[in-house]
């Protein structure tokens, strides 16, 4: 048995999948169960991080991806991040590297600058 707290709600239960079976006890919901079952076939997560831009009142502008991507493609991303630079003006949700390491993900800025 694997133990794990939840994160797709702040309610944060405490589940134990079985790595086995995948079967999941101790979520309150099924999307706990989802959650615990990817958790070992699949892991999947939404990177957050920054990116420079040139031309901003920051150095920096905050990122993050449109959607969950596999746990394991994490720090190819952020090295892909750390690489890339945008330049402003950028809009929030502006699309600003498309499926990023072939993930099917985009990397969209979090605010205007
Ligand atoms: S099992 Fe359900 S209620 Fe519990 S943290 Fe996960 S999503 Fe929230």
């Amino acid at each position: 048995m694997k133990e794990m707290i939840c994160i797709v709600c702040p309610r944060g239960c405490h589940i134990q999948v079985d790595e086995q079976t995948l079967e999941v006890i101790g979520n309150t919901c099924v999307r706990g169960a989802e959650y615990g079952k990817n958790e070992i076939v699949s892991p999947m997560r939404t990177v957050t991080g920054s990116v420079g831009i040139k031309g901003g009142v920051h150095r920096r502008l905050a990122v993050r991806t449109d959607r969950a991507i596999p746990k394991s493609k994490m720090f190819e991303i952020m090295r892909e991040l750390h690489a890339f630079s945008a330049v402003s003006p950028v809009k929030r949700g502006q699309i600003l590297i498309e499926n990023v390491c072939d993930t099917g993900a985009n990397v969209i800025a979090s605010r205007d600058m």
